[in-house]
């Protein structure tokens, strides 16, 4: 089925086009705007903190077969929330990085920084309501140009696991978060508020034994 799908022959997907946001119930919407395989970076990131974000959310379902979480980088400019915001919540496992996801559903939603200066969402596959523009991840968002962490997978990766990162991928998204920032696309974001710098819910910190049962320690793969 998933691997039929990019197949469309007639069906031209106009890009870029505007992408509904969307947690599993549906409470909390947003929009990310003038979406295209250029506008943003997709990756597949098998990092220890990504897959235990999963776990804390009981929502293995996110991860593919590796324990891989499939991510859209893009500009803060281009993500509105349009409902539901008294619903969404973050997680801090390391310093640096906030987990946003929705207390309604508990569907992961992206990672940003700490604060709004650094002009990046992270946002994740779960929130994207694909079916909605009835377009594959593939055609709207491109196939993701690498993997990232897979000395951490939890499994054999699945045989369409992107590529590792070379150097050139690393250059293009540096020269690309540049570019945000130099057309103002760095913010407003909507996990910070503008004036104040603060967090749209306060982080939540894990105890010591919260954080033991959600790293796994299981696998031979390390
Ligand atoms: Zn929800
Ligand atoms: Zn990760």
């Amino acid at each position: 089925m998933g691997a039929d799908s990019v197949i469309t022959g007639i069906d031209v997907v106009r890009l870029p086009l505007n992408l509904p946001l969307r947690c599993r119930c549906g409470r909390v919407r947003g929009v990310a705007s003038d979406i295209s395989p250029s506008s943003g970076i997709r990756f597949v990131c098998y990092c220890k903190d990504c897959q235990a974000f999963a776990r804390f959310l009981e929502r293995p379902d996110v991860l593919d077969p590796g324990g891989g979480t499939d991510i859209f980088q893009m500009p803060p400019r281009r993500v509105k929330l349009t409902a539901g915001t008294d619903a969404v919540r973050c997680l801090r496992l390391s310093k640096g990085v906030l987990r946003w996801y929705t207390d309604c559903c508990r569907t992961p939603i992206g990672n940003t920084a700490a604060g709004p200066r650094f002009p990046v969402v992270a946002l994740i596959h779960s929130f994207i309501d694909h079916e909605a523009v009835d377009h594959s991840r593939d055609e709207v968002l491109g196939p993701p140009i690498c993997r990232i962490h897979e000395r951490s997978a939890i499994g054999p990766l699945p045989p369409n696991a992107p590529t590792r990162a070379s150097l050139g991928v690393f250059t293009r998204r540096a020269s690309k978060i540049l570019g945000w920032c130099l057309r103002g696309l760095g913010r407003p974001t909507p996990f910070f508020d503008d004036f104040t710098k603060a967090p749209l819910s306060a982080p939540r910190v894990l105890t010591r034994s919260e954080r033991a049962v959600l790293y796994y320690t299981g696998g031979a793969v390390t």
